[in-house]
């Protein structure tokens, strides 16, 4: 039998009120299903709500646990809500992402169905903490760990960067260059990923780490001195060294295509299916290798790259190149990075923006003169409406003197 304070926990778990919900912790229990057989941290997740979410897994909230009636997950329900932070805290968790309800579907099926695209590609990028803190342990037979614990935070954090662009694991990489003199520990782990991945029908996961593997092998032999000049720093800008013509990406072209040559499962759909697109685009036109592995990875939605960074090709970035208005960058540093092949085409970019500008405002003022013009005739065909009945009203009158005209001449 529930409690008051168990009924009163579920309500505000469900209007996101935080504090009260913090407030009750102490006095019931966390996992307790209520009438509708949902828990606090179902509701929480429905609602998007991080913090509440966060709280309740912080007290002892089952991340697995299931809805009574149609075995949702919280990761389902959060990721109906749309809320990618959501998401990826219930994984972080330990939420399964391969859970199914009643009609046999996971949560990242339910979210591609209800066009939930970045919560989808959250699940489908997501590696568990503990799966690469495996490989700091020994086992079996093994007299040392095939990765040093002081390692696994940050190569995990790598293994979820849900963007496929190279430019990011580079600079990633170059952020937490300490992984390149480990760089046989961490390619054990990303190939042993890969493999274990494919093994486990996850096509997507293991397509991914093998594409973040090849670029890894990169980015040690720029930074050792065996291929190119000034280490990670000049495979960043031999990758963002634009085509004369357009400022195409062609090296960054090269590198996806090179890696996908390099996949060890022919066998698998999704590959095939890849290699089908590629070699039916030709080299230099779109869409380029990283729409068609976009596409294909995380989702068609997620190849929409309108809001990106045209660097690194982080999703929603709103500062503009200040001079054209028509790319869009992180930050500065992204900016410096893309400037020397942004700049050939920058003023000529320039005056397409103003293009745009020029049309889209004779547009509206189109649109606002056929507004203009389409009230002027409705107030006309009411005026003659209005002017009809008065002449209706008039030919009455006038047929009603006549009557009693004539009805006076009756009379007399
Ligand atoms: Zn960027
Ligand atoms: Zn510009």
């Amino acid at each position: 039998m529930a409690t008051e304070e168990e009924r009163k926990f579920l309500q505000f778990a469900k209007t996101g009120d935080f504090d009260e919900l913090k407030n009750l912790l102490s006095v019931v229990d966390v996992n307790h299903k209520g009438e509708e057989g949902m828990t606090a941290l179902m509701y929480a997740a429905y609602k998007g709500s991080v913090n509440s979410v966060e709280l309740l897994l912080h007290n002892g909230a089952d991340p697995n646990i299931d809805s009574t009636k149609d075995k949702y997950t919280p990761l389902m329900f959060a990721t109906l809500s749309g809320s990618t932070d959501t998401v990826r805290t219930l994984l972080q968790a330990g939420a399964k992402p391969d859970a199914v309800n009643t009609i046999k579907r996971t949560a990242a099926q339910l979210g591609a169905f209800v066009g939930r695209h970045d919560c989808v590609s959250v699940i489908n990028n997501f590696v568990q903490t503990d799966q690469i803190k495996y490989y700091t342990k020994t086992h079996g037979f093994e007299k040392t760990a095939k990765l040093d614990d002081k390692l696994a935070e940050n190569v995990h954090k790598m293994v979820v960067i849900p963007n496929l662009n190279p430019v990011k694991l580079v600079l990633y990489i170059q952020d937490h260059i300490e992984l390149i003199p480990a760089s046989k520990e961490v390619l054990y782990v990303l190939e042993t990923e890969v493999e274990k991945s494919f093994k486990d029908v996850n096509e997507v996961l293991s397509i991914k780490l093998h594409i973040f593997s090849h670029v890894f092998k990169k980015c040690v032999a720029w930074e050792t001195g065996k291929e190119g000049k000034q280490g990670i720093k000049g495979l960043l800008k031999f990758l963002l060294k634009g085509r004369p013509a357009d400022g195409f990406l062609l090296n960054i072209e090269f590198l996806l295509r090179d890696s996908m040559r390099s996949f060890p499962y022919a066998q698998s759909n999704l590959f095939k299916q890849i290699i089908k697109s590629l070699s039916s685009t030709e080299l230099g036109k779109p869409p380029s290798a990283i729409t068609i592995l976009t596409q294909s990875i995380n989702g068609m939605q997620s190849a929409d790259f309108s809001e990106c960074c045209t660097c690194c090709g982080d999703r929603h970035c709103f500062n503009k190149c200040s001079a054209c208005k028509m790319v869009r960058y992180c930050n500065a540093a992204c900016q410096k990075l893309h400037w020397s092949s942004h700049k050939p085409f920058c003023a000529d970019l320039k005056v397409k923006y103003e293009e745009l500008q020029r049309i889209q405002k004779l547009e509206k003022e189109q649109e606002e003169k056929a507004k203009l013009e389409k009230e002027r005739l409705e107030m006309e065909k009411e005026k003659s409406q209005i002017e009809e009945l008065e002449t209706e009203k008039e030919n009455e009158t006038k047929n009603f003197e006549q009557l009693e005209i004539n009805g006076d001449g009756n009379e007399s």
